[in-house]
């Protein structure tokens, strides 16, 4: 069991996806792995990802605090070949200097949870007023009711001058 903390500055592509949207200074995703081997001596990784960010509601464009959770199962492979040989619960990992690439892994599995459409539970929303006054608003469009002229009877006087 592997226990500790990845600075979320030191993942570039998690900083890029979450780009405009803002990260305390110092936070870190809280990292937990277990290490295993089946009974097909396939090496199994079960990990648990935690990692407080600031999110920008769609709603309101403030910010919202969330916490991004990941839990997940990966079969460690090194070719492809062993990769369509994975049973379908194991996602396969492709690797070939696993050390290296834990950090990696984490971000791509905390890239998976990421919200692509983030937004306030309703009621803590800022903008709920303004979404509330727009959904109740009774009076549907009406057609223009300026003019009770048929377009049509114009056309039908045109049709009985011909005769
Ligand atoms: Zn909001």
């Amino acid at each position: 069991m592997l226990e500790g903390d990845i600075p979320l500055s030191g993942l570039p592509r998690f900083r890029e996806a979450i780009h405009g949207f803002e990260f305390e200074e110092g936070a870190v995703c809280r990292v937990r792995l277990s290490f295993t081997m089946d009974s097909q001596r396939r090496r199994i990784v079960t990990g648990e990802l935690r990692a407080p960010v600031d999110l920008e509601c769609q709603r309101c464009m403030n910010a919202m605090r969330e916490t991004l959770v990941s839990e997940f199962t990966l079969g460690l492979v090194t070719s492809d070949e062993q990769a369509q040989q994975l049973p379908k619960e194991l996602e396969p990992f492709l690797t070939d200097d696993f050390s290296a690439d834990l950090w990696s892994m984490c971000e791509d599995e905390l890239l998976l949870v990421l919200p692509p459409f983030p937004l306030h539970a309703r009621s803590e929303c800022p903008a709920r007023e303004d979404l509330e006054a727009y959904e109740a608003d009774p009076e549907p469009a009406k057609p223009d009711t300026t003019s009770d002229e048929n377009p049509f009877s114009v056309l039908a006087g045109l049709k009985t001058k011909k005769h």
